[in-house]
């Protein structure tokens, strides 16, 4: 009998005609079938992503200004100018590759640079919209990054964090939203480059550059560059959005500066003394940025500019209570679930946000300071199946707070 010939049960190519046959229990497939079926796979998953981007149903900035409203207390005008902002960037990057061909307008990216203190609620804001529209979401500091072949980050490494949040997923990380954090740190230190030459500021933001313009970048998949023989994936950076934030500590100077150039006449002193007064950075424009020390290709690549308010003691005990998943109603939550009614009296509160305000850690000390407070409470009562109901008062906050470790870590 002669001997059986093995064939590939998809195409009948004969081992001896396949570079590689691989056997299953009762089929065999060859090497060319397999490539087949791949550029089926990735056909249908392309598809399957670009159905997703139609999906992508876009919220109207009345509608995105109102969902920020539940996570994020006050900063009404960075929020109007965010919902504006992110709907325009989700409306160009839906129009369909053939529509956008036949039309002439080619509508530029906005990308946008929040201007405002620490902890005042920029990252929340770029997260709660990334969350909103379900794309992929990563926080980056500028401070880390270097120019190539210098100690610390590449500017790619951004990319490779969004491309881990999208789960490697490429179409989806090339819609998704990046916030880069402390971008003032880049600026370079003088304004005039011929005189203080700041190099690493510089060529930071040259490099940033490139991804804010819109560019296919070489990504290492797993981020550094610890293994040079990775194979790179290929992301178009131009439809993912970049929020940008800092504190850009003494640019009220600068603003001051030039309002002061600009008013002429009359009344002089009044005007003077009223900018002196309010809070500067509402008045923030993107010569502000240049004469600060970014360069003026990447103040370009940000038109969309805002500010921040400082949070002020109200704003802080706000955000204690309104935000739909606020400080109070996730503790509130956490005792229900031992069956204990919690409560917070008024003066409980106006405790956490004073020592918040007085060991200088603004919203993000409330957190600590409470965890601080409940923490007795949430060893022993677990365990104690009497205590239904807990009240805290000032007294029993101030008394909690200030034997815990939480309270020796007052800034001078
Ligand atoms: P930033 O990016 O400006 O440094 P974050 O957005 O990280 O500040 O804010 C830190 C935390 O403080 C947030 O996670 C949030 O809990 C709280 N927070 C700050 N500002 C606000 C705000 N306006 N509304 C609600 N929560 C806020």
């Amino acid at each position: 009998m002669p001997k059986k010939i093995d064939n590939c049960s998809f195409c009948g190519r004969s081992r001896t005609d396949a570079k590689i046959l691989i056997a299953g229990r009762e089929a065999f497939i060859c090497d060319e079938c397999i490539g087949q079926a791949q550029n089926i796979l990735r056909e249908e998953f392309s598809i399957e992503s670009e159905k997703k981007l139609s999906d992508l149903k876009i919220k109207k900035p009345f509608e995105i200004k109102e969902h920020l409203d539940k996570y994020i207390i006050g900063q009404e005008e960075a929020k109007r100018v965010l919902s504006v902002a992110v709907y325009n960037h989700y409306k160009r990057i839906s129009i369909p590759a053939n529509k956008a061909k036949s039309d002439d307008v080619e509508i530029d990216k906005s990308n946008i640079i929040l201007v405002g203190e620490t902890g005042t609620g920029k990252t929340l804001m770029a997260r709660t919209i990334a969350k909103m529209l379900d794309v992929p979401f990563c926080i980056a500091d500028a401070t880390i990054l270097t120019e190539a072949g210098y100690v610390g980050e590449d500017v790619e490494s951004i990319l490779s964090r969004l491309l881990q949040a999208a789960d490697y997923n490429v179409a989806a990380a090339e819609r998704g939203i990046i916030f880069i954090d402390e971008i003032d740190k880049i600026a370079r230190k003088s304004d005039n480059p011929s005189i203080t030459r700041d190099v690493s500021g510089e060529g930071v933001q040259q490099a940033l550059l490139k991804l804010l313009e819109g560019s296919v970048v070489n990504v290492p998949p797993y981020g550094g560059r610890k293994h040079p023989e990775q194979k790179m994936i290929q992301v178009n950076t131009q439809d993912i959005l970049f929020v940008t934030g800092g504190a850009f500590q003494g640019i009220d100077k600068i603003i001051a500066s030039r309002l002061r150039t600009n008013i002429i006449g009359y009344n002089f002193n009044k005007e003077i003394e009223k900018i002196n007064k309010d809070n500067l950075l509402q008045y923030i424009s993107p010569s502000d940025l240049r004469m600060y020390g970014l360069i003026p290709e990447i103040v370009g690549r940000l038109p969309v500019v805002s500010f921040l308010h400082p949070l002020t003691k109200e704003t802080l005990k706000r955000i204690l209570t309104e935000p739909k998943n606020s400080l109070v109603k996730q503790f509130t939550r956490l005792f229900e679930m031992d069956d204990v009614k919690i409560s917070f009296d008024d003066k409980a509160l106006d405790f956490f946000v004073d020592t918040s305000i007085d060991f200088k850690l603004g919203a993000r000390g409330l957190r600590s300071i409470i965890e601080a407070t409940l923490t007795d409470a949430m060893f022993e009562l677990p365990s104690d199946n009497k205590t239904k109901e807990l009240k805290i008062t000032q007294a029993y906050a101030q008394k909690k707070f200030d034997k815990s470790a939480a309270s020796k870590l007052k800034v001078a």
